[in-house]
């Protein structure tokens, strides 16, 4: 009798979830193993910054299947275990007691981590990142006592929290080195769009700023933060700080066990890495991407949902290949967004908006210098993502000006 083979999942988030899933799904009957470092059941994060902060959703609400399902469908889920090493040659992982798994496929999902900058100040016990619910209670704890937020970055997470903290009647300010919100996703001219959104939900916005320092005082009890002192030296009084620079991958696991790595986990189209036996999906995963003839590392929610249904035909010997655009999408008080394509600041030429930029209520599209068009988003208008989809995949030149003509159907 053979035995059976064994897949192991490493990362317990949306990705690691989804490629269960995907396991099962194409009758693959061998031993699945997901290894979490969370103690909870992998659950999708974009509520962690919306709904669940704005108490709207319960965890259970996001999580990505029920203990029930792992059961029915015989996942080895073993929450709360930080995979520490790979040994490539010996084909196992080892755990955190020291004991070692072997494998015969290995798919790494390990996520990101948000930065925190070695600022002054910032291991004070009242200065938060975001990543993990229990970072999104305890901001909900925060958001009861009715106090100050400062928030350091004005990128997807510091801007979706100001929204939620406002809500919730803080006083919010939020400090971003750069000239414009989201300036390295969106580039000025729509960065300046949720900059006349925050400040018109009364979000005092400091653009252009750097923090030195987290500033601090001694309650008796606590050394706590309570303010920023920016690089002008003017100061930002705060009752609770928010670090939202970004996160960065975690792929020191890769790394150290020798695979290939830049930016990410490196991989070829069908999330294959440098190792034939092991795949990567999700935040970490760096991919030479198909359509965009480039290499590519997408920390989104549509990514982590959808590589995982690729990587499972390739882990199980099918040819398969990851070829969709890049999606995003955010809420912030009552602007709903999506967007699709890539268009790098520095590599378009311009931005052609259809529609009323001062109504939030539009469609953008990012045009090269040929006017093919790179990327669209649509503010508050719904059911086009499938027609920018085809834009940005036909490649072909359009007329700007019919494009922005809303009196045409796209
Ligand atoms: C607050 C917030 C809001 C977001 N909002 C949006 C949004 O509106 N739209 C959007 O498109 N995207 C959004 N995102 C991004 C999206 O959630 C991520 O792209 C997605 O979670 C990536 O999934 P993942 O499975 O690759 O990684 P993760 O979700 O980070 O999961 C990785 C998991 O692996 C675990 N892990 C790490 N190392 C090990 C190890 N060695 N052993 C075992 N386990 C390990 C981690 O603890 C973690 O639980 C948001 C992210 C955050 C944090």
């Amino acid at each position: 009798m053979t035995s059976q083979r064994r897949f192991l999942i490493v990362g317990g988030g949306l990705a690691a979830a989804k490629l269960a899933e995907a396991l099962r799904e194409n009758d693959f009957d061998g031993v699945v193993t997901v290894i979490a470092a969370e103690e909870h059941l992998p659950y999708e994060r974009p509520p962690l910054s919306k709904e669940h902060l704005l108490g709207k959703k319960a965890f259970d609400e996001f999580i990505v299947d029920p203990a029930q399902w792992y059961r029915d469908h015989n996942i080895d889920l073993r929450l709360g275990t930080t995979v520490t090493a790979i040994d490539r040659a010996a084909k196992t992982v080892t755990l955190p007691d020291g004991s070692t798994l072997n494998y015969d496929k290995l798919a790494l999902a390990t996520g990101s981590t948000p930065r925190k900058p070695p600022l002054t100040g910032v291991d004070a016990p009242n200065v938060y990142t975001l990543r993990t619910i229990d970072d999104s209670d305890t901001l909900i704890e925060l958001f009861g006592q009715d106090g100050s937020l400062a928030i350091i970055g004005a990128g997807w997470i510091g801007l979706e929290v100001a929204a939620a903290a406002r809500a919730a009647g803080l006083a919010v300010t939020v400090v971003e080195s750069a000239e414009q919100p989201l300036l390295g996703a969106l580039g000025p001219e729509m960065g300046a769009v949720f900059a006349d959104l925050h400040t018109s939900h009364g979000v005092d916005l400091r653009l252009g700023a750097q923090v030195s320092e987290i500033t601090t005082r001694d309650s008796g009890e606590a050394v706590l933060a309570n303010g920023l002192r920016l690089g002008d030296g003017s100061t930002v009084t705060a009752d609770a700080v928010l670090v939202a620079v970004g996160a960065r991958p975690n792929i020191e696991l890769a790394a150290d066990a020798g695979l290939a790595v830049d930016k990410g986990v490196l991989v070829d189209e069908s999330l294959l890495t440098s190792d034939p036996d092991i795949v990567a999906v999700g935040d970490i995963a760096e991919q030479s991407h198909p359509l965009l003839d480039r290499r590519v590392r997408v920390e989104h929610w549509a990514n982590a949902l959808n590589q995982p249904a690729v990587a499972a035909a390739t882990m199980l010997g099918k040819s398969a290949r990851y070829d969709r655009l890049p999606y995003f999408f955010t809420d912030q008080y009552d602007l709903g967004m999506e967007y699709i394509g890539y268009a790098a600041p520095g590599e378009y030429d311009r931005v052609v908006v259809r529609g009323d930029t001062a109504t939030r209520e539009f469609v953008a599209f990012w045009l090269a210098a040929d006017n093919r068009v790179l990327a669209g988003m649509n503010v508050n208008v719904w059911d086009v993502t499938d027609r920018i989809k085809e834009l940005v995949t036909a490649g072909e030149p359009v007329d700007p000006d019919t494009l922005a003509d809303t009196s045409i159907p796209l």
